[in-house]
């Protein structure tokens, strides 16, 4: 079979997409279910309608898009990605497998494959935490490790649930129908640009992910007393922003000591109130955000928080509450997967570099019902996130390439 990926419709399907943004071009801003969101997901089903594939959606907005296979009661073999993007991010991170993957079944179809297991493109609904706080929504209750009941308690920072807002987006139906059974998929394949600068600093044109790193999330709200700026003298202070200082810094320090260079500590969001330059802070809160690849490394950081919490609360007469948001366990990806993609890199005699994703996907939520694995292309600089992320095109067409040999040798 000889497979033709049309690198330049690819280039310039994923330049449309991009043009569905709230913000300002190169940026690309497309929070999960606004308006702009739901424009996008409309042009993607016209383009998988246009492929002759067969579409569904369940009722959190996950999207399916199926090439039928000739044992339709076969397990379904399965690739995609997510297309929303955090505010002020850039067109590549979700879409390169999105768009990547139904290019790469167009270009199956075209080279005159007939699959036995289906073949499916799926679209995560709200992969980044922008909108709910809490990331990979729809992996996480497709794969059962997000309750329909939690579910429903999300809200948005305006106050509206999740619950309220898929159905107003037009996704009716009850959340619990999403999860799908154990034996739904045979195998799941995730292409994604790497995110980080190793690929192209070794000139390596794809990267096969051994391991998806484990992340966990917490919110930590500091209250201490407020005050007139000149009224209230030094040693009467109880100032939330300098706790919250302190413990930003203990967060760095508890990752730098870790001994692994795969252990990373963020603390992304500081909310302080109330917010005027002559009013000493009452209140903070902050967003903690610690990966690692190893569980009981991350672990370890956060007792290690949970120490300073307590000595930076006595010492400053705060009170201090930590909240988990969630701490998901790392995920292995498949052996039989990883095989695939290798014997599809070594066919196209293209080197690949066995790696680690330090960034979560949706995929780490997958490997809990299904056999994952995810290749990686490289990016400009390692960067993503913001609007200068860039994928060059003949790199997303080898990727593409490579997924369409995989998905076409596990599904015949
Ligand atoms: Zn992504």
């Amino acid at each position: 079979m000889s497979l033709t990926i049309d690198r330049d419709r690819l280039s310039s399907e994923i330049d449309t997409l991009a043009s569905f943004s709230d913000a300002e071009a190169p940026a690309v801003t497309r929070i999960v279910f606004t308006p702009t969101d739901l424009k996008a997901r409309a042009w993607m089903k016209a383009r998988c309608e246009e492929a002759g594939l067969t579409l569904r959606q369940d009722a959190v907005g996950n999207m399916f898009a199926r090439w039928i296979g000739s044992d339709p009661a076969a397990p379904v073999v399965g690739t995609g990605s997510h297309i929303d993007a955090i505010p002020n991010a850039g067109k590549y991170d979700g879409v390169v497998g999105v768009l990547g993957g139904l290019e790469a079944i167009r270009a199956l179809r075209q080279a005159g494959f007939r699959p036995r297991h289906s073949i499916e493109l799926l679209i995560f609904t709200s992969e980044e935490p922008t909108r709910f706080g809490i990331g990979c929504i729809g992996s996480r209750l497709l794969s059962g490790t997000l309750s329909a009941d939690a579910a429903r308690k999300l809200a948005d920072k305006d106050g509206d649930a999740l619950d309220e807002v898929r159905r107003r987006a037009g996704f009716g139906g009850e959340l619990e129908q999403v999860k799908l059974p154990i034996g739904y998929y045979k195998a799941f394949i995730e292409l994604h640009i790497e995110q980080g600068p190793r690929l192209e600093r070794q000139q390596i044109p794809l990267g096969i992910v051994t391991k998806i790193a484990a992340p966990a999330s917490l919110r930590i709200s500091i209250e201490g007393s407020g005050g007139h700026a000149g009224g209230v003298l030094m040693p009467d202070r109880h100032d939330a922003l300098c706790a919250a200082a302190e413990l930003i810094l203990a967060i760095e320090n508890a990752a730098r000591n870790s001994g692994a260079i795969d252990t990373v500590a963020t603390v992304g969001i500081c909310d302080v109130f109330p917010g005027a330059v002559n009013s000493i802070p009452s209140r903070v809160r902050l967003s903690v955000d610690i990966r690692d690849t190893d569980l009981q490394r991350r672990d370890l950081v956060m007792r290690t928080l949970e120490a300073a919490c307590n000595t930076v609360s006595t010492g400053r007469g705060v009170s201090i509450h930590t909240e988990l948001l969630n701490a998901d366990a790392p995920a292995d990806c498949a052996p039989a997967i990883i095989e695939a993609l290798s014997q599809s890199c070594r066919h196209h005699e293209l080197t690949f570099l066995p790696m680690v994703s330090r960034a979560y996907h949706d995929s780490l939520f997958m490997a809990r019902i299904v056999p994952v694995a995810m290749l990686f292309i490289p990016c400009l600089n390692g960067y993503s996130h913001r609007p200068d992320e860039y994928a060059h095109p003949d790199d997303i067409a080898r990727g593409t390439l490579v997924l369409a040999e995989t998905l076409a040798a596990l599904s015949a």
